[in-house]
């Protein structure tokens, strides 16, 4: 029994790798890029969402920040796990790890009053 509890776990903990970000999300670089595609503090919107494509369990996104012009990335140099391998053509722009990243939550005060009564009453009370 106490195998089977393992191999469930094993399980879940696999199934438990979902993208962070979804396309069309407000996020922003908590660290600035290595070869100086973005800065840290800047905000984009991720324009899409590609499965790891390296040894590393994160998701890849595109954040509308296009290659340089005349320049080709024939494959993904990863940084963190060495790994060389081929870009999806799909992509079309740099990908970047999804752990360069995080959501930015609209403050509750920027909202109107309107907005934040909405959010916390029923329609029609
Ligand atoms: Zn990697």
């Amino acid at each position: 029994m106490g195998v089977h509890l393992l191999a469930i776990t094993i399980g879940l903990l696999k199934n438990k790798n979902m993208p962070k970000f979804y396309v069309g999300q407000k996020i922003v670089a908590i660290r600035s890029h290595c070869q100086g595609f973005f800065k840290e503090g800047q905000i984009f919107i991720v324009t899409g969402v590609f499965a790891p494509i390296c040894k590393c369990p994160e998701y890849l996104i595109t954040i509308d920040v296009p290659f340089p012009e005349g320049v080709i990335y024939p494959r993904l140099d990863c940084d963190r796990c060495g790994e060389l391998v081929p870009y999806p053509k799909e992509a079309g722009e740099p990908l970047f790890s999804e752990i360069l990243f995080e959501p930015i939550v609209e403050e509750l005060s920027e909202l109107s009053i309107e907005e934040a009564i909405s959010l916390v009453s029923p329609i029609g009370i």
